[in-house]
């Protein structure tokens, strides 16, 4: 069994772009921008959010945080955005969600220019995927192929049994792995809660994505020896023995599952880290595409 590790491989992502940054800033160019908006005191977001600033001062971004107030109008805040549109120094815009339920998300997401759609949210960006153009593809599940592509793990006829179909994780991964491309190529079967017996679907998985926000769903009797596990859950669970009075665990019963798989990711450490990683190569895409 090898272990995917999610948090290597974003560091070396991030070490890749501040190597490009670098050599921008020795040529006198300009580098890429990543403006995060953020609406309320959520704590959660904020400290995401931290963690995204921290990122693009590493490797040496040009970062802006909006911090708006809760009471903020919706057409205060589409103005807002319309701005940064316009803003030569930025080329990735972020909203971070959820917003507050007097604004229509939908309707903030669609005022990002899709040139500047580094979450790849934007129904165009989505589109794009699904029509098989290039587009910014939505960051943790561009992830979970990046972990795929540097693990060399062969999708191509593959038969990938994707669990859940939310549009942040679901939907996108499965049509990024249905593409005719490398590192796709698979045979793509989605599964959600209406499913009768989810194991009979995941018996089948040369690949399993787990990605529905239950504790240890995924059990070792459901997989076929040999499988590709990537587990996208993150779920808390009890555990006294720890400061907090909890633990961070996936989709997947780690322990026991984890013997019969040819390659796992974990749970913390595995597709978490790299979500923050493929924002910043979006934008230094958004950059090299859009941008100067
Ligand atoms: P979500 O929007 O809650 O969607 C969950 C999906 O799972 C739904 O499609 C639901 O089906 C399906 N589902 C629920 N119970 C099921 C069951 N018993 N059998 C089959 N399908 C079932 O979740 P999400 O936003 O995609 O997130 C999923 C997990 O990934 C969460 O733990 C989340 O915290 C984690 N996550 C991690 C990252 C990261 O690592 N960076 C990013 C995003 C999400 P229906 O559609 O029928 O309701």
């Amino acid at each position: 069994m090898i272990l995917i590790d999610g948090k290597q491989t974003a560091t070396i992502v991030k070490e890749e772009l501040k190597v490009a940054v670098d050599k921008l800033k020795s040529e006198g160019k300009g580098v890429p921008g990543l403006v995060t908006i953020i609406v309320g005191n959520d704590p959660a977001s904020a400290i995401y959010v931290n963690s995204k600033i921290k990122a693009c001062g590493i490797i040496g971004f040009n970062s802006k945080t909006e911090k708006l107030n809760t009471d903020i109008s919706e057409e205060k805040l589409l103005s807002i955005v319309e701005s940064y549109n316009k803003n030569p120094d930025f080329h990735g815009i972020l909203v971070q969600l959820p917003l507050p339920k007097h604004i229509d998300e939908d309707k903030v997401i669609e005022a990002i220019s899709p040139k500047k759609d580094v979450d790849g949210f934007h129904p165009i960006s989505v589109g794009n995927l699904v029509i098989g153009k290039e587009t910014f593809l939505s960051c943790t599940p561009a992830g979970i192929q990046e972990l795929l592509k540097r693990y060399k793990i062969e999708t191509k006829g593959k038969h990938v049994v994707v669990l859940g179909r939310s549009n942040i994780v679901g939907k996108p991964i499965a049509n990024i792995l249905l593409q005719k491309k490398d590192y796709a190529n698979s045979i793509v079967t989605v599964c959600h809660s209406a499913a009768k017996d989810v194991s009979y679907y995941t018996k089948q998985a040369d690949i399993l994505i787990a990605a529905i926000g239950r504790a240890n769903f995924v059990t070792a009797d459901m997989v076929k020896d040999g499988v590709v596990i990537v587990d996208v859950g993150i779920n808390r669970v009890e555990d006294a023995s720890r400061k907090k009075g909890y633990r961070v665990v996936g989709d997947v019963d780690f322990e026991n599952v984890s013997p019969k798989c040819s390659f796992i990711t974990p749970v913390p450490g595995g597709v978490g880290p790299m979500t923050i990683a493929m924002l910043l190569k979006n934008t230094y895409e958004a950059y090299l595409k859009y941008g100067e």
